[in-house]
């Protein structure tokens, strides 16, 4: 990727919205680049997140973005989600708070989500290129949150049109943006 240049929070901004895609529902900004987690069985992460290697600096593409915008996160803080999604990148979904807040707002979230799950639906959902791309670089077998049926739940599809979109089929031979 283009090695960018970023000096203001704008930048920074467009910087992001480039490697992202809005999410109607949730109002999250699921990155579309790079992605590393915690070590998974087969190819994928089991738990991933985004990165990204900017300016000299490479790390956690949310972290780098809140800083290109916020500036540095103080020491002993983190930077959290206010939604489950560990693929968004949407400021407006990050507060700063400590490892403690962190950990116990990760459980309230890991319930919420579970609850919260069955009912997350993209009405009348259909593959756009975005979308594709998503489906494909999330996609980790049997994962419980990222399983091409944890994926279909998710987004409103079945399940079959989430393994075409896996095993290659364009977006028109699925439905296509129009
Ligand atoms: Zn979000």
């Amino acid at each position: 990727m283009k090695r960018a240049s970023l000096n203001t929070p704008n930048d920074w901004l467009s910087w992001a919205e480039d490697r992202s895609i809005p999410e109607p529902n949730s109002g999250c900004h699921l990155w579309l680049c790079a992605v590393r987690g915690k070590k998974g069985r087969g190819r994928r992460a089991a738990d991933p997140r985004p990165m990204a290697c900017v300016g000299g600096r490479s790390g956690s593409a949310f972290r780098l973005l809140w800083e290109g915008v916020h500036g540095p996160i103080p020491e002993g803080m983190v930077l959290c989600h206010t939604c489950d999604n560990s693929l968004c990148i949407n400021l407006a979904h990050g507060f700063l708070g400590t490892q403690k807040e962190n950990m116990q707002d990760c459980a309230k979230k890991k319930r919420q989500w579970l609850q919260s799950a069955s009912s997350f639906e993209v009405p009348s959902a259909k593959f756009t290129p975005e979308l594709l791309e998503y489906v494909r670089a999330v996609y980790t077998p049997r994962h419980p949150e990222f399983g091409s049926k944890a994926l279909a739940k998710k987004l409103g599809m079945s399940r079959n049109a989430i393994s075409m979109a896996i095993n290659g089929h364009t977006y028109n031979r699925t439905g296509g943006a129009q």
